[in-house]
């Protein structure tokens, strides 16, 4: 599942992060993820929960940030949020934007934790 190897690799990284902090444990990770990471929220909280088992993120809270589609209108000038993943074209203009700005983002925005 895409979601399990995700979610895999932020106890990795989040377990590296924890190193500098022996016995602590996490409290909360925030994600941000872009609308076309193609992430099922309920997979990744599913899976979040399976993966976290025995670590020292058992029990944490993950909280997932939805980051729109932006896109640069060359038009305009200057950088649009896309309403959908339906249509690449401006909401201003009506001209297809060119380039992605924002909405493939998968990454850890903060960690919380607890010291022991
Ligand atoms: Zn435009």
């Amino acid at each position: 599942m895409h979601e399990l190897s995700i979610v895999s690799s932020i106890v990795d990284s989040v377990t590296e992060s924890l190193a500098a902090y022996p016995g602590a444990r996490v409290k909360e990770v925030r994600l941000r993820v872009g609308v076309l990471a193609s992430v099922v929220e309920d997979s990744l909280q599913f899976c979040y929960g399976i993966a976290t088992e025995d670590t020292p993120l058992a029990g944490s809270a993950l909280i997932v940030k939805s980051l729109p589609i932006v896109a640069f209108c060359s038009k305009c000038n200057t950088e649009v949020e896309l309403p959908g993943v339906q249509s690449f074209r401006c909401p201003l203009c009506d001209e297809p934007v060119s380039g992605l700005r924002q909405g493939r983002e998968l990454e850890i925005e903060s960690i919380e934790i607890e010291e022991v």
